[in-house]
């Protein structure tokens, strides 16, 4: 008998159905071995700090009650450390969480949202669901000869145009891992119309290295059409409770983004932790550092294997492999490591520890033996 269906959006019905990542344990089950890696998704290996996980046990306390709304505390302490005003700080449940505010403050059907493509995957899905044109800018080699990596800012001010609501810059890109510098930033800021809101994501900003690559928060002065994206879901250490935050250099924007929000969707347990991981800036300091010698060693070694890995100012590593890269992906999976494919282009590699990146390079170098001999 035909049923009838409450018909779904159009453009919902086009997006592509939500695939879990593989879990290391049921790889591990799966394939017979002890235990299988995760490098897929960019968390740090740390446990959560110790300021934070003394801070989930006081809070737990408090759960019988609503969270603040308005997550006061956690706002004012973001505010105190950027030196910037509670009125141009928004916290959200996730980074992702306050692109899709973003998406809803700024673009009704008909407008338009800017970014580099490849880039974070869901600036492409946010457009879609609130019927806005995906304008995709190419990335182009960032060396001379090299695979397509780096933004490219000239093309991306030329994209956006009077319908262009919101322009994500994703610095360092994932999943390239490549920064653009302070000149071209700047550069492009005065070139992109005032009635398009610039958003600098800056999910991996603590693991910047090089002196070259702007902090989004000193680029922003006096610039009214630009905000920056950052979490705790990175460097902090804090992927599993939610928490992100946007600071405008309007606090306009902030209002904007604000009005968008889901009621009480950052817990009262990531508020808590995210003020205590806030406040334990020495021990981030260590990690982040550790991290760092680590995706040097890392990109190192792939590059003594002959894979051109670009210079990566995040805390993971890109292979641009090519037509290569879903057998590669496969066949890492077949020895225990998951990584992050994106067929055709290439595999992002989070960057673990000094242990785990070994059985990465070992499984790496047991396919290609295999390749070889085949
Ligand atoms: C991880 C990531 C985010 C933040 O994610 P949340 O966990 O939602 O805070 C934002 N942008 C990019 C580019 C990312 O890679």
């Amino acid at each position: 008998m035909a049923q009838q269906r409450p018909p779904v959006r159009p453009a919902v019905a086009a997006l592509p159905a939500y695939r879990p990542g593989r879990n290391p344990a049921d790889l591990a089950r799966e394939i017979g071995v002890d235990r299988a890696i995760k490098l897929a998704s960019n968390e740090v290996a740390f446990p959560p700090l110790p300021a934070v996980v003394q801070a989930l046990a006081t809070a737990a306390g408090e759960t019988n009650r609503y969270p603040d709304n308005g997550a006061v505390v956690l706002t004012g302490a973001l505010a105190d450390h950027y030196g910037v005003d509670p009125a141009q700080v928004v916290a959200g449940c996730g980074a992702v969480m306050l692109c899709q505010q973003l998406a809803q403050a700024y673009n009704d059907p008909g407008t338009s949202m800017a970014f580099a493509w490849r880039s974070f995957e869901m600036y492409p899905l946010l457009a879609r669901v609130a019927g806005a044109r995906a304008v995709q800018v190419p990335l182009v080699p960032g060396r001379e000869g090299g695979p397509a990596d780096t933004h490219d800012l000239a093309a991306l001010a030329e994209a956006a145009d009077a319908t262009t609501r919101v322009v994500f810059v994703c610095n360092p890109n994932n999943p390239t891992g490549t920064a653009v510098r302070r000149a071209e930033l700047e550069r492009f800021l005065d070139a992109v119309p005032e009635t398009a809101l610039v958003v600098l994501d800056e999910a991996y900003r603590e693991f910047v290295t090089d002196p070259d690559v702007p902090d989004g928060l000193q680029l922003m002065r006096g610039r009214p059409n630009v905000a920056v994206l950052r979490t705790f879901s990175k460097a902090y250490g804090l992927a599993g409770l939610r928490v992100g935050y946007l600071v405008a250099e309007d606090p306009a924007v902030a209002e904007a983004v604000r009005k968008t929000h889901v009621p009480f969707s950052v817990s009262t347990l990531a508020q808590a932790a995210a003020v205590a991981a806030l406040g334990s800036g020495d021990e981030v300091r260590r990690r982040v550092a550790a991290v760092v010698a680590e995706r040097d060693r890392l990109t190192a070694a792939l590059r003594e294997r002959g894979i051109d890995v670009p210079d990566s100012q995040a805390n993971f590593v890109w292979l641009p492999v090519g037509e290569a890269t879903a057998e590669l992906a496969a066949a890492l999976e077949a020895r225990a490591v998951i990584t992050r494919p994106f067929a055709g282009e290439g595999i992002r590699v989070t960057v673990g520890t000094p242990e785990e990146d070994d059985a990465f390079l070992a499984a790496l170098d047991g396919v290609r033996a295999g390749a070889r001999v085949a």
